[in-house]
């Protein structure tokens, strides 16, 4: 389900945007005062992100272990593996949602936990299955990726998302207030606002958690081609429910309970006949696709 909260002061939403997504509203602004999230640097523009050796808890209870991971600039990677592997768990370290218990994480050379926080919000866009949408209109909500842009900008990035045409057909257009009482939206169309939002603010990494688990198969193809072009030239990660759906990623990464066990292109996976060819088996004969 999507969550709508109370807008949040300007002065909060970078920073905020970077803690919520796997938390119950009303415990945001306590996270917010969280001591740990220290850092002074300026971020990098980008650049590869590396693991080194990072390992990782919730309490005690350990998630992942040793990973060394290089994603490089520019390249689309897929996480895959069962359910509680730890794929969200390792997509949120790049965001610092986390630091690691031990290893580091960095981005151009640089260990994110040295950086500032909300300079290295700048360089990541979100897109999670469980958007994230504010009691507000459509064009603040769209706007919440880069808060001076103009209301061209804002049009634009709703056409390349595929939510103009949707926008423009309720009463009030791009000033429609959306959340309690306001319109309901689908979930498609809201993973679209979200993809909207994240076009606007053109950051060079973008992190894609199951982002079309939801959908009806209409509403999918409409949000594939919204992703398409948010991806397109970026950093990318992204965690797919349907195989099919990354097979032409750069890298595919398997985890299998917090370890990397295999990784590679597709075609190398399935000659593995490991886990990835496994659980490509599965689906696809779910599926009854032909290869
Ligand atoms: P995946 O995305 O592969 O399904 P996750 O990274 O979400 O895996 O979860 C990995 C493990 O960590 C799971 O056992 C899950 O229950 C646990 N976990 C995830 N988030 C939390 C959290 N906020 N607190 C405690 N445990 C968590
Ligand atoms: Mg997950």
């Amino acid at each position: 389900g999507s969550r709508v909260f109370d807008p949040l002061t300007s002065a909060l939403t970078n920073f905020a945007e970077f803690r919520y997504f796997s938390i119950a509203g009303g415990r945001i602004l306590n996270l917010m005062k969280e001591p740990e999230m220290k850092g002074d640097r300026p971020a990098p523009n980008g650049g590869d992100i590396e693991f080194h050796n990072v390992s990782f808890a919730y309490q005690d209870k350990k998630v992942l272990h040793h990973i060394n991971l290089t994603l490089k600039q520019g390249s689309l990677t897929a996480l895959v593996g069962p359910s509680g592997s730890g794929k969200s768990t390792l997509m949120k370290l790049c965001a610092r949602f986390y630091d690691p218990g031990e290893g580091t994480v960095s981005m151009g050379g640089q260990d994110l936990s040295t950086l500032e926080p909300e300079s290295l919000m700048k360089n990541i866009s979100m897109v999670f299955q469980d958007v994230y949408l504010f009691q507000d209109t459509i064009r603040n909500n769209i706007r919440f990726g880069k808060n001076d842009a103009t209301d061209e900008e804002i049009i634009e990035a709703a056409k390349k998302a595929q939510c103009h045409e949707f926008i423009t057909k309720l009463s009030k257009g791009y000033d429609t207030m959306i959340g309690e009482g306001g319109c309901t939206l689908s979930g498609g169309e809201k993973q679209r606002l979200s993809i909207a939002r994240a076009i606007l603010k053109d950051a060079p990494i973008v992190l894609l958690d199951e982002v079309t688990a939801s959908l009806d198969p209409e509403n999918e193809v409409e949000v594939q081609r919204a992703i398409n072009t948010l991806i397109a030239g970026r950093t990318v990660i992204v965690i797919a429910h349907r195989l099919k759906t990354i097979r032409n990623a750069d890298t595919i990464v398997v985890l299998d309970e917090g370890r990397i066990v295999e990784k590679g292109r597709h075609e190398d996976l399935l000659n593995n006949h490991g886990l990835y060819a496994h659980l490509w088996d599965i689906q696809t004969q779910i599926a009854g696709w032909k290869l």
